[in-house]
């Protein structure tokens, strides 16, 4: 492995432990990005572009709003044209839509919101600021208004050559709004990343099956059918590997041969009932194992041919962090995203953290009424229970014990499952 990631030692077990923060920068430079390969993009309608990554800057041709129109319904005119008495005689209506005759000097044009202003008319009095009634063709005005007032100029939101969005930027619904509103039909995105997954374990049945003694039912699938769902994924699910090498073999070089991204479950250690270092070795090679991240140490990457392959814990509650810590911002790269840093901000504990570790703990949180962290009483890797409770994760640094009303990192949920760029 090049420029392998650093790395500590943990003194209790004696494991080499890679520094968290060097992973995550080892693995971007891993990720076979969809915006480097040749025909990674498609065109699609905007009604289908929703959270899609441009694959493309969006150029407008236009001005938008594509002439000065009126900010109310009212009264135009030139402010020159007023005098003391504040009164003119109307002479045209303007509603939306329409392309006015000049003003006629000397007279005010009737006029509705976002309709155009007449050339030589330069401000706007609002309705409610003027009287005339229905059969009177005159207008009186309360005061004297200001040169541009109510006014919004040509180009205000967007001119011509401008640059609206970028490459990389993914479509927000206000994107698609604003994309919308220079007139396109269809963009240029990248083609969904493909991304297989696989469970391991000869104890694992699906969710609506009979249980028998010593079996369980496989979380993990359903857990990460979620969250590459919330991101639009192609998903490609190959089901349960049973524990056995030449099935672990068959399975991973099917999804290597089908999936831009492997991601599986469990098996990832080098028990005896672990086959998939050993599988991945014999079909290409594990250039990373074990990470400095609680819960979710045994972390692995490897690759078959050149299709990586994320090595996911099978404890539950280590997948839901080592796929949001690990696997996200690999994915969101490979997508093609230009900006995949989850928002943070600081928050106190309302507890003490007894004792350092050598690995970074993400703790599954939330805020108490007086804006204090509380933590569910069980952290253990094993369950979903505190992950589901939870709003985030609070990070305790490697070395630390940071104590009661301390202010650590809060990373919410919310800013791991969306797109925040
Ligand atoms: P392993 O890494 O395969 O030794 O698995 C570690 C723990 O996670 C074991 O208790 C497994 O039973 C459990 N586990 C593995 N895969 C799943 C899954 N898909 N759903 C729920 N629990 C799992
Ligand atoms: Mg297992």
């Amino acid at each position: 492995m090049t420029n392998s990631p650093s790395s500590c030692c943990d003194s209790n077990t004696k494991q080499k432990l890679n520094n968290l923060d060097s992973v995550i920068d080892w693995l971007l430079g891993q990720a076979n990005i969809l915006s480097k390969q040749e025909g990674s993009f498609e065109e699609v309608k905007l009604t289908n572009a929703l959270n899609r990554v441009l694959a493309e800057d969006l150029v407008s041709d236009i001005h938008v709003p594509p002439a000065d129109n009126s900010a109310v319904d009212g009264y135009a005119m030139n402010v020159e044209d007023l005098n003391e008495t504040l009164h003119l005689p109307i002479s045209q209506r303007i509603p939306a839509g329409l392309s006015p005759p000049p003003l006629e000097r000397g007279t005010a044009a009737r006029i509705f919101t976002g309709a155009s202003i007449p050339e030589g008319a330069n401000c706007v009095i609002m309705q409610e600021q003027a009287s005339s009634n229905d059969e009177s063709q005159n207008v009186q005005f309360q005061s004297l208004p200001s040169i541009q007032q109510n006014i919004r100029p040509k180009g205000q939101d967007i001119q011509a050559g401008q640059i609206i969005l970028h490459q990389g930027q993914t479509l927000s619904p206000q994107r698609l709004g604003l994309a919308a509103s220079i007139g396109l039909a269809k963009v240029k995105v990248y083609r969904p990343l493909r991304v297989a997954i696989l469970s391991t374990g000869d104890e694992l049945i699906e969710p609506g099956e009979q249980t028998k003694p010593g079996q369980i039912y496989n979380s993990n699938r359903y857990l990460l059918n979620g969250l590459l769902n919330n991101f639009q994924f192609e998903i490609i699910d190959l089901g349960v590997i049973p524990d056995q090498l030449p099935a672990t073999q068959a399975a991973l070089e099917k999804a290597a041969s089908l999936a831009d991204v492997v991601i599986t479950t469990g098996g990832a250690s080098v028990g005896e009932e672990d086959y998939i270092q050993t599988a991945i070795k014999s079909l290409g090679h594990i250039d990373l194992w074990r990470v400095a991240i609680k819960p979710g140490k045994p972390f692995m990457f490897g690759k078959i041919n050149d299709t990586p392959i994320l090595g996911l814990p099978g404890n539950p509650g280590a997948v839901f962090v080592t796929y949001l810590l690990l696997a996200r911002p690999f994915l969101l790269t490979a997508q093609g995203l230009s900006q995949i840093t989850p928002s943070s901000f600081k928050l106190p504990l309302s507890f003490d953290i007894k004792k350092a570790g050598v690995r970074r703990e993400f703790l599954r949180v939330k805020q108490d009424e007086s804006g204090l962290l509380c933590r569910h009483p069980n952290q253990s890797s094993g369950m979903l229970s505190s992950a589901s409770w939870a709003g985030g994760f609070a990070v305790i640094k490697e070395n630390s014990a940071p104590q009661k009303g301390d202010l650590v990192d809060f990373i919410p949920f919310s800013s791991l499952f969306s797109l925040n760029n």
